[in-house]
């Protein structure tokens, strides 16, 4: 059985926490697209961590923890990620790396650097961690998998190949310094030795666990709003991050994803550049972000402060029907517990009209936020259990939200760690 943890919004909706989480039931977690552009972060016995190539479910001694052939390798950064947790007491998790994975190359950090300073204040806040050069270059037919590295003819070849592009690039259009073959080919040579005790033919593994009847777990990066197809393009990330492209990025059937946990954020927040209707300024966007905490001041990755919203029903909604959500799981609602009331932005306005359907990007410019106030329940809800227990205004704002989007809330994230969950 494979279950999916995807999220609905912009990305930092506290996937983690739920992977880390339903790690304990599962036998294999696999990341499936991205890569160390995202982080997630895990409260658990061994302490804080921010996690951003390795799947959230390394902490446990049982599971397998999967790179798959969808994620934008890092390879120096995996091994370093790895030596991270090992050094902190974390037992040495197993982890298999797909030999049909790419390698993210150091030139295209570089590229990823380079145009964003060619492009000034157009530029797209990314993180700088190659990933939009590496997915070009896959699609372009000029990335590099895994298996490659074991080829030592064909490597060189395809290095000086490539890099004769490249460095056409780097001299005429970025006015930067030019890359040596054989530099590269001798980092390659490293890269070959850190990731060998890794690669494996990991679709076939995956086969072979769901023949046994082993649980699967894909964990999605980033989410619904910043996927290439359906997000707010241009200002996307570069790979998918629905649960269905978790089929081809981890090398499964389709139809083996049965249950998809989509991810909500009980308010809304976003890293980076885009269209953001529900954003709040000022006084009460710095309030919300310092309420948040960890949840609500920085990316993980980048330490930018992040942007600060309501909770939008309209993105919400879609968010979840783009990902094909059969439940969800709504975090940080603790976090406002000190409001007198909550605006939730039920619909948008475009040029006179209101409607509840998340819209094309240059439309999506044009909306202004249509709010609905629900009334705030003033107190503290960390360490409640029940679902029962929570304030009656509390209990209300979820079940709006559940109306709103449609699919069943199943699951209700009152605080960072583990064990703050209250199951419905
Ligand atoms: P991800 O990218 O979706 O895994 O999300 P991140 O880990 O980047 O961001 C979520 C942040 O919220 C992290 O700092 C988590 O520790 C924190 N978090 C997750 N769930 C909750 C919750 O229910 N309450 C609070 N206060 N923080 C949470």
């Amino acid at each position: 059985m494979v279950r999916a943890i995807v999220g609905a919004n912009w990305g930092d909706e506290g996937k983690g926490k739920i992977t880390d989480m339903l790690g304990e039931t599962s036998d294999v977690i696999v990341r499936f697209q991205g890569g160390s552009n995202a982080g997630h972060t895990i409260i658990n016995e061994y302490g804080k961590f921010a996690l951003h190539l390795l799947p959230s479910g390394v902490f446990y001694g049982h599971t397998t923890s999967i790179i798959g052939n969808g994620v934008a390798l890092n390879i120096p950064y995996l091994c370093r990620e790895i030596q991270g947790i090992v050094d902190r007491g974390v037992p040495k998790p197993r982890i298999l790396v797909s030999d049909r994975a790419q390698i993210m190359m150091p030139y295209h950090i570089l590229f990823d650097e380079y145009e964003e300073e060619r492009l000034g204040k157009k530029s797209f806040g990314s993180t700088k961690s190659g990933i939009a050069p590496f997915y070009s270059d896959k699609y372009a037919k000029t990335g590099f998998q895994v298996s490659e590295l074991f080829d030592e003819a064909l490597l060189k070849e395809k290095v000086e190949r490539v890099l004769e592009q490249k460095n056409i690039l780097l001299e005429h259009m970025y006015h930067k310094p030019k890359l040596d073959p054989a530099e590269l080919y001798q980092t390659l040579m490293g890269y070959r030795d850190m990731v060998k005790p890794y690669v494996a033919d990991t679709a076939l593994y995956l086969h072979d666990a769901l023949k046994e009847g082993k649980t699967v777990l894909l964990e999605g990066q980033l989410g619904t709003l910043k996927d290439p197809d359906f997000g707010i393009y241009p200002m996307v990330t570069s790979s998918s991050t629905l649960a269905a492209y978790g089929a081809i990025g981890a090398g499964i059937p389709p139809y083996e994803i049965k249950d998809i946990i989509c991810v909500v954020k009980a308010y809304s927040s976003a890293v980076g550049a885009g269209e953001f209707v529900s954003e709040i300024f000022g006084e009460e966007a710095d309030e919300l972000r310092r309420r948040g905490g960890d949840a609500g001041e920085f990316g993980a990755t980048t330490g930018r402060p992040r942007r600060m919203g309501w909770f939008d029903a309209v993105a919400s909604r879609y968010g979840c029907r783009m990902q094909g959500a059969t439940e969800v799981a709504l975090t940080v609602l603790d976090v406002l517990g000190y409001l007198d009331e909550l605006p939730v932005c039920v619909g948008y306005e475009i040029d006179g009209t209101v409607t509840k359907d998340f819209p094309v990007t240059a439309k999506l410019a044009k909306a202004k936020p249509v709010y609905e106030k629900l009334p705030g329940w003033k107190c503290d809800i960390r360490g409640i259990r029940s679902y029962g227990e929570l304030p009656e205004n509390c209990r209300g704002y979820i079940e709006f939200i559940e109306r709103e989007i449609g699919v069943p809330i199943t699951m209700v994230s009152n605080g960072p760690g583990r064990e703050e969950i209250i199951r419905r």
